[in-house]
């Protein structure tokens, strides 16, 4: 989830929206909108309006507080964070690294759910102090706004706490199968188990109710189900790549005999002579006898085609001293996570100033069917 519109920067983290957030911001507006003409008519168009974009806005920052406060305990647990995205269903805080043991991601899952639930009792309590006696409803905007705004954060808090994978309740449940069994592998299964049956339960619910007559409400329940269902699915292939590569070496991996190409040729003839015979995807592009750096497709099509047989090679090609390297000892997931945050498909593998050899996703991604395919 890559954010669009970028916020700023908190603690380091960068904050952003995805366009879709603008969508559900809206909606959220509207039934708020809704809310309070049925409850509080006697405010006017104008009042009624305002509490309900102000009512949203402190809501998103609410979300924000949640993932902020997953991020905090990432980050103490030395776990990078990169950013923070608000979609249409919510948050995702991008933190780079999976947990290593089950205590870390015990209290990375848990401390969002009860950020929104210290939240949400604080404003109930706010709501309360500003005149709200339940169960009568607010007669203030101020006091309907944090009433509102602790009814949705104690929400949020319980929705998050399903034990459903990738929800944080799936997290703190995957983590406690994986502290009681010390295996990581099959909490992940477990989890990502349950994480689907509780996605099928919402679309199961939300057609039902839709054909009792909820209308949009029962579209929507089905609608979030379907979300977690290919969620459950992703994070569990995501979990089961980190198994499967964990222990492994980029010297286990990486391509030693890459094919060389000099600096001084053409594109033209890359193309005509090394990339479209050989297929390989990557070269190791040589000056003077010495390696200069590596180029790829990615490069070459970068520049315009009538351009080729006057562009050379050295022109375009990524220089070593540019790029991200890695050791032979580095641990694969590790040089995976660098390709991730760099956006690069490969990585030269240097040893003591050497280049020893290049490590491409695609030789990550032979390994990893190799062995799903061999079960080992
Ligand atoms: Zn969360």
């Amino acid at each position: 989830m890559h954010a669009q519109i970028k916020l700023g920067r908190v603690f380091g983290v960068q904050i952003g929206l995805h366009y879709s957030w603008l969508i559900i911001a809206f909606l959220v507006t509207l039934s708020l909108v809704g809310q309070f003409h049925t409850t509080n008519p006697q405010w006017g168009a104008e009042v009624i309006w305002a509490t309900a974009i102000f009512t949203a806005l402190l809501f998103f920052a609410a979300i924000i507080a949640h993932e902020l406060s997953h991020a905090a305990v990432a980050k103490a647990r030395g776990l990078p964070v990169r950013s923070i995205t608000l979609f249409a269903l919510g948050g995702v805080a991008q933190i780079e690294k999976d947990a290593a043991d089950p205590r870390t991601e015990f209290w990375m899952g848990i401390a969002g759910p009860v950020a929104s639930v210290v939240i949400g009792l604080l404003c109930l309590a706010l709501a309360i102090a500003l005149g709200w006696r339940p169960p009568t409803m607010p007669q203030t905007p101020l006091s309907a706004m944090a009433m509102w705004l602790g009814v949705i954060n104690i929400g949020l808090a319980v929705f998050n706490m399903i034990p459903g994978f990738p929800l944080d309740g799936g997290r703190v449940f995957r983590a406690i199968v994986w502290w009681i069994t010390g295996d990581a592998a099959r909490a992940t299964r477990i989890a990502a188990g349950v994480g689907q049956l509780v996605a099928f339960g919402f679309i199961f619910w939300g057609i039902l109710r839709f054909f009792n007559g909820a209308g949009f409400g029962g579209l929507w329940l089905a609608f979030i189900g379907w979300f977690l269902l290919d969620a459950a699915r992703a994070s569990a292939a995501q979990l089961g790549i980190t198994e499967t590569l964990r222990g492994l070496r980029v010297g286990d991996l990486m391509a030693r005999d890459c094919p060389r190409v000099d600096g001084r040729d053409n594109l033209q003839t890359l193309v005509d002579e090394h990339l479209l015979p050989t297929g390989q995807r990557c070269f190791v592009v040589e000056e003077k006898g010495s390696v200069a750096g590596i180029i790829t497709p990615h490069e070459v099509k970068s520049i315009a085609r009538a351009r080729w047989p006057y562009t050379t090679v050295d022109e375009v090609m990524q220089p070593l001293d540019r790029l991200h390297a890695v050791r032979s000892d580095t641990l694969v997931i590790e040089a995976l996570e660098t390709m991730g945050r760099e956006d690069v498909n490969q990585l030269p593998v240097v040893n003591d100033g050497r280049l020893a050899g290049i490590i491409s996703r695609g030789h990550i991604l032979r390994t990893l069917q190799t062995r799903a395919e061999l079960r080992v």
